[in-house]
């Protein structure tokens, strides 16, 4: 099993991922828009026990506005490391954070509030995945 590392933009923080994540892809939504201050998330999805914080766990802030994400930076320099989806049973750390996963994107979530329409031929879902809590409904490019 691979094992991947990363760290938060000052290196205070840093943290492994092992194996393989469950699912990877583009969050449209505007929570993650807002909190990123981007305007899309490349995220991938993996099992909590996947992901181990190496380095720095005390210098973690956690925010949850709902109870479906818990959004974790380093106090230090305020750099994003992960959310937690305790309701999904899974651990988003952003793709951007791992620099050497090869990541390949399968889906785009929550398009129907997108601000960047990306047109890669991958599958866009109006919210999200039906085996995921939500419609199941694809839009068109
Ligand atoms: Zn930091
Ligand atoms: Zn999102």
């Amino acid at each position: 099993m691979s094992t991947l590392t990363g760290c938060c933009f000052c290196g205070e923080v840093e943290f492994e991922v092992t194996g393989q994540p469950v699912a990877m892809g583009y969050c449209h939504c505007e929570s993650c828009r807002h909190w990123s201050a981007g305007p899309v998330n490349a995220f991938t999805l993996w099992q909590p026990q996947a992901l181990r914080v190496t380095r720095g766990t005390d210098s973690i802030g956690t925010y949850n506005k709902t109870p479906i994400s818990f959004r974790k930076w380093c106090k230090k320099c305020g750099g994003h490391l992960f959310t937690s989806h305790p309701t999904m049973g899974l651990v988003d750390v952003y793709a951007a954070m791992i620099p050497e996963l090869e990541f390949a994107p399968g889906i785009h979530v929550n398009y129907q509030e997108t601000v960047l329409w990306i047109h890669d031929g991958l599958p866009k879902m109006q919210d999200m995945p039906a085996e995921m809590g939500g419609s199941g409904v694809a839009l068109a490019e």
